[in-house]
């Protein structure tokens, strides 16, 4: 998502945009089709732009226990100087601080805008809070099913194949 110099300079109020995953540059969070909105604020100073923005988009992910789909309504935020020449009066904490050089007639915000996404993601993504996951042994879906495979008939095979390993090595 490019915004033009020019717009910057005419920013009104907050103006929202409809991108899509893609658009953004992201492609590891399943669909690339999936919308992605952003609300944008503009605070000018001088040849500067204070950039602040709203970023929302609802990703199906998958689950990390039974690989089913994993919904998440993600809304994050993000803040960003574009300088037109450094400014060491601006210490990078609160808002980033992205040069933008006076003959550069654009700005690409995809990555302060995916960056606003990666950092909402859930460390563990689950398709809900109790899913109980793949049957180690059998790959039965134990949110549908019990499977009656046995653990401990799982643990006699793994130590056999491990004795197998240890002969294998010698
Ligand atoms: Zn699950
Ligand atoms: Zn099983």
């Amino acid at each position: 998502m490019k915004i033009l110099r020019g717009d910057l300079h005419h920013f009104e109020g907050t103006q929202f945009f409809q991108e899509t995953l893609f658009d953004i540059g992201i492609n590891t969070l399943g669909n690339p089709e999936t919308p992605v909105q952003v609300g944008l604020s503009v605070h000018k100073q001088g040849e500067d732009f204070l950039l602040t923005g709203e970023v929302k988009t609802d990703l199906t992910l998958v689950c990390d226990r039974c690989l089913g789909a994993a919904p998440y309504s993600i809304e994050g935020s993000f803040s960003s100087w574009l300088v037109s020449e450094p400014r060491p009066d601006l210490k990078p904490g609160e808002s980033e601080v992205l040069l933008f050089p006076p003959h550069q007639p654009a700005m690409d915000l995809s990555e302060l805008i995916a960056g606003a996404i990666y950092i909402e993601l859930p460390q563990k993504k689950l398709c809900r809070e109790d899913c109980r996951g793949l049957c180690p042994s059998c790959g039965a879906d134990l949110n549908m099913q019990s499977c009656g495979c046995k653990t401990d008939e799982m643990d006699e095979r793994w130590s056999a194949l491990l004795a197998i390993k240890e002969q294998l090595k010698e």
